[in-house]
């Protein structure tokens, strides 16, 4: 093998073990950013609720309120009715004596309501009071827990990268600069062996020629599908 081929596939072996690391703190941190998430989101939900056990609580006042003007006016109409000379006047009291009632039997409806509706929203507040509080502490918990197992792994990838760079020393350069732009490029697999004649990469076919001259190993060819960096692999080939 091209022994620039080789460095890169030893570098390779590398910048994966470190690549794999980092998706490993970031499958966690992406976990728990969706629990935090979910969590906000039930807060938010439990101030609604707040919300609307006021609002209710301020409208049951107002209507309280309103109906003790009611009953004030039904106390006024009823000393009225002792001083009424005409029957029509005596008439039209009674009458509305009647919507009085009628209207103090309505805003007692409404207020049962509201309460039994406020009722329920308190039940639900505090089930997600419960829950959250709860979370909370699992959160922070999960929190700690996450934020040093990425510090041991980040000392982990130090280590390593500190070997990396030792390693990508040692290459030519302008080799470098390809294979790394290559890995950004082409999901961390810049060099990649064909086998049977096949780019492991890209999984298209070789041009017998181009294959020819693979085989030889005395040059870094591309593959011309998707430019990664080709070598002969014999141990997976069946030929
Ligand atoms: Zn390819």
């Amino acid at each position: 093998m091209n022994e620039e081929i080789k460095q890169l596939t030893e570098l390779q072996v590398i910048d994966l073990e470190i690549a794999l690391l980092d998706a490993e703190i970031s499958s966690e941190e992406k976990e728990l950013a969706k629990r935090e998430k979910a969590f906000n989101e039930r807060r938010e939900s439990i101030t609604e609720l707040k919300e609307k056990i006021e609002a209710a609580e301020a409208q049951r006042r107002e209507i309280e309120a309103e109906l003790a003007d009611e009953m004030a006016r039904i106390k006024e109409r009823q000393s009225k009715m002792m001083q009424v000379q005409t029957n029509r006047e005596y008439q039209s009291l009674l009458k509305e004596i009647e919507d009085a009632k009628k209207n103090i039997k309505d805003k007692e409806e409404e207020i049962v309501s509201l309460m039994e509706t406020s009722e329920a929203n308190s039940k639900i507040m505090a089930e997600q009071e419960n829950l959250i509080s709860d979370e909370n502490k699992i959160l922070d918990e999960e929190n700690a827990k996450i934020k040093k197992h990425a510090a041991s792994i980040q000392r982990k990838i130090k280590k390593i990268a500190t070997t990396r760079n030792k390693m990508a020393k040692e290459i030519k350069a302008s080799v470098l600069r390809k294979y790394d732009m290559l890995r950004v490029r082409r999901n961390n697999k810049a060099v990649v062996g064909v086998v049977n004649g096949v780019c492991q990469g890209c999984f298209m076919s070789i041009p017998p020629q181009h294959f020819n001259n693979i085989l030889k190993g005395d040059m870094m060819l591309d593959c011309p599908t998707c430019q990664r960096i080709l070598f002969h692999d014999p141990e997976s080939s069946e030929e």
